[in-house]
């Protein structure tokens, strides 16, 4: 094969194709847009294996994954007294992938194989590759770590995933760089305390949406999955949806991996992905850039986009010296940014761009009831 075909499938395997792209683009400097179709799927030319800088990848100080002996996530998976230039052969030799029709693989459920005359000159050079091979063919510590003695309780996503299940050579690999996918959120007493990915049926959407997720948190340091999703989504809607409007209608999730080992899934359910990804509603969101009103639409509460409206508009009929405590106190809950509250006909203005975004969504209603 001149070309790999990668298609998405469970969080996992989706996590580590990402992570391997972004690889390529921090280490051999390699541009991967080329690689994310339209489709969705990733498209890799096969001589690109041969072409990586393992050593720097995996065995130097700046390496981008630890495999070797304890290693946190990725433990056992290479052992140090092992010749580190036997990677590099196993990962070259991935250029002659073919796909067989024996074994199933439990990670991208395709059959891919190093074919029999490749691996058996792998072999011939380095013995030990026999040893690593088989190791890790089989889904253990050796793939990860935190995941691997707890597989059978996440049924979410990792569909047909086991403990011991049989790993393809190419997933094997893959499945290293999956860590580079996450983002790590940062607590209030400044531990990192959960890793997200956000989850797509579309490599494409997952590689822009999760440049953005991590573009979001570091200018706005929004700790809460789904208010970091929204924003995320909004941005996404204004800058790349253009291209990518066949996959708005699709399920979005994120997955929170917790420091204790547990892993929550967030789905952002499809009429609010929908409402988010129209350009019209994120542009309206983004002018208004108050997380209250982004609230009330992530959790569709959209009838109190119009009490807001309401309120805020009966205050800011008033000049600002005969507004009471009471009245204060109320723009100071719901509204963060001056911008929005600090003259009357700000206020005005701000009500009036929550009855428009009200009346949007329920155009973007009628027109999906009409469908029906
Ligand atoms: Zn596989």
């Amino acid at each position: 094969m001149s070309e790999i075909v990668l298609y998405p499938s469970n969080w996992l395997y989706n996590a580590g194709v990402v992570g391997f792209l972004h690889s390529l683009q921090e280490v051999e400097k390699i541009q991967v847009e080329g690689f994310l179709k339209e489709d969705g799927t990733v498209v890799l030319p096969a001589n690109l294996f041969a072409q990586l800088n393992w050593d720097l990848r995996y065995f130097s100080e700046t390496r981008l994954a630890a495999i070797t002996g304890q290693a946190k996530i990725y433990r056992n998976y290479w052992q140090p007294s092992w010749d580190k230039s036997a990677f590099g052969a196993y990962v070259a030799a991935l250029e002659n992938l073919r796909e067989s029709s024996l074994h199933s693989c439990s990670v991208c459920g395709r059959n891919f194989e190093i074919p029999e005359p490749h691996l058996q000159a792998l072999v011939q050079r380095f013995s030990f590759l026999k040893t690593f091979l088989s190791g890790v063919s089989t889904f253990d510590v050796r793939l990860n770590m935190m995941l691997a003695p707890s597989i059978g309780e996440f049924p979410n996503s990792l569909w047909n995933l086991r403990s011991g299940s049989c790993v393809c050579p190419l997933c094997s690999f893959l499945l290293v760089h999956q860590h580079l996918s996450f983002l790590e959120l940062i607590d209030s007493d400044g531990k990192a305390s959960t890793s997200v990915f956000v989850n797509a049926p579309s490599f494409k959407v997952m590689w822009y949406l999760n440049r953005l997720v991590k573009e979001v948190y570091s200018r706005e340091k929004i700790s809460f999955v789904r208010e970091l999703l929204g924003v995320s989504l909004i941005e996404f809607a204004m800058r790349v949806n253009a291209q990518l409007g066949m996959w708005t209608k699709m399920n979005i999730e994120v997955v929170s991996w917790k420091r204790d080992g547990t892993i929550d899934f967030y789905v952002l359910p499809y009429q609010v992905a929908d409402l988010l990804l129209d350009w019209r509603v994120a542009s309206l969101l983004s002018d208004i850039g108050e997380f209250s009103v982004l609230k009330m639409v992530l959790e569709e509460r959209f009838y109190e986009i119009v009490e807001l409206g309401e309120k805020i508009m009966a205050i800011g009929i008033k000049r600002k010296n005969e507004w009471g405590k009471q009245e204060k106190a109320y723009i100071n809950q719901h509204l963060r940014l001056s911008r929005n509250k600090d003259r009357p006909d700000n206020l005005v203005n701000f009500a009036s761009r929550l009855f428009s975004l009200y009346a949007l969504i329920q155009e973007k209603q009628g027109v999906k009831g009409n469908e029906r």
